[in-house]
């Protein structure tokens, strides 16, 4: 049987990497977007294909589709782009994955919710595994996409155990590669945008709060995995365990670039997480699953794909 699979925000960075991995697999792809923060130059090389389908749709409003799977990443990822409108992004959290799961109930779909190490906040317990609750501030800054994902989780649960709908929850870990929106705001599409424009790279605090980035390849390939599995919900953190300093990424973006950019500091945003690295053990054991593209490696590919925006206005996929 062909998958007839729905991808909610099928335009946005991970979204035009899954979609385009769907088509590989032979799926019929319907990309739901309401151009929030995708771009439609990323998913202009999908339009041609036969098994693509474009929806112009906000998932906060109903939608009837007959689908087989519903990848459901609809939601501003960004800090900058969720805070500019925060009760826009609770609504997409909360309603628009109430709307999806009532459509995987009604057409039995299996649906799978791509939630984020954000449900953690700034965590206590390092490295965070799956059964670790977080430290959350319910009322800050943050708390729209936080406390958002996180009830997006509760309600995906409880469809779970009330509608039997066969579910899937994978907690991704900060992500990168091509196709981010160059004005993202995220810390890798702004260090090399930045270096390569010779702009000062904009470190918040002190550069000592730590991430770990995990290529946008790899991810996908555990979204995948995670679909496919029979008989386990996740939640499963997804993302790479190798941990940097903020202050490490400029130094390595620097030298990748060649850039005489200076590095200035700006006051670090409330909230921010001050350590993050999964503990990805139960995706090694249950989906089989790692990361194999090292920070080097990724962000060598990503300076390749901005060096190309920048130089054409129009984007590389706009042609
Ligand atoms: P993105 O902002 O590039 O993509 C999100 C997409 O959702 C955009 O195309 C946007 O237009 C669309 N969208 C937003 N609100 C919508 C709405 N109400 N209706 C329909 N479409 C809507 O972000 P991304 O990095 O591709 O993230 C995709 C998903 O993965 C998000 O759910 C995000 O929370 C999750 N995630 C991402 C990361 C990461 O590091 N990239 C980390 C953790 C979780
Ligand atoms: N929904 C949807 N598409 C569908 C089925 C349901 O968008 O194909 C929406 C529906 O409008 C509702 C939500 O999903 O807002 C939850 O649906 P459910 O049937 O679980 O709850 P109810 O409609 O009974 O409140
Ligand atoms: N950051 C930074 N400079 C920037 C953008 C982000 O120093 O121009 C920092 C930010 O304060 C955070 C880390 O980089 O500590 C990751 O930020 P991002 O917005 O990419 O994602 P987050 O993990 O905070 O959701």
């Amino acid at each position: 049987m062909t998958e007839r699979t729905l991808v909610t925000g099928g335009a946005g960075f991970i979204g035009t990497h899954l979609c385009k991995r769907l088509l590989d697999e032979g799926h019929e792809v319907i990309c739901l977007d309401n151009f929030y923060t995708g771009q439609r130059a990323n998913i202009r090389p999908l339009l041609s294909h036969p098994r693509f389908e474009l929806v112009r749709h906000d998932v906060i409003e109903p939608i009837r589709l007959e689908v087989t799977q519903i990848y459901h990443l609809a939601c501003p990822a960004s800090p900058v782009h969720y805070q500019a409108n925060a009760i826009q992004t609770v609504k997409t959290s909360v309603l628009g994955t109430l709307n999806m799961l009532g459509l995987a109930k009604r057409v039995g779909a299996r649906f799978l919710l791509a939630s984020t190490s954000e449900v953690y906040g700034d965590p206590l317990v390092h490295p965070q595994r799956e059964d670790y609750w977080g430290n959350v501030n319910p009322i800050g800054p943050r708390s729209c996409y936080d406390e958002g994902k996180r009830v997006a989780e509760t309600l995906t649960m409880d469809y779970h155990r009330q509608h039997h709908v066969d579910v899937r929850i994978v907690r991704i870990f900060n992500t990168y590669g091509p196709n981010m929106l160059e004005n993202d705001g995220r810390v890798v599409s702004n260090f090399i945008c930045q270096a390569l424009r010779e702009e000062p790279l904009t470190v918040y605090g002190d550069g000592s709060q730590t991430r770990s980035f995990c290529y946008v390849d790899d991810l996908v390939e555990g979204m995948f995995r995670m679909m496919q599995t029979e008989a386990f919900t996740g939640p499963v953190n997804l993302g790479n365990p190798d941990e940097f300093t903020v202050a490490e990424l400029a130094q390595k973006v620097l030298a990748k670039t060649g850039s005489a950019s200076p590095i200035v500091h700006r006051p670090l945003p409330e909230n921010d997480p001050q350590r993050r690295r999964p503990d990805i053990t139960l995706a090694g054991e249950r989906l089989n699953w790692a990361p194999h593209i090292p920070l080097d490696v990724g962000l060598d590919r990503t300076i390749a794909y901005f060096r190309q925006v920048l130089a054409e206005p129009a984007g590389p996929a706009a042609h």
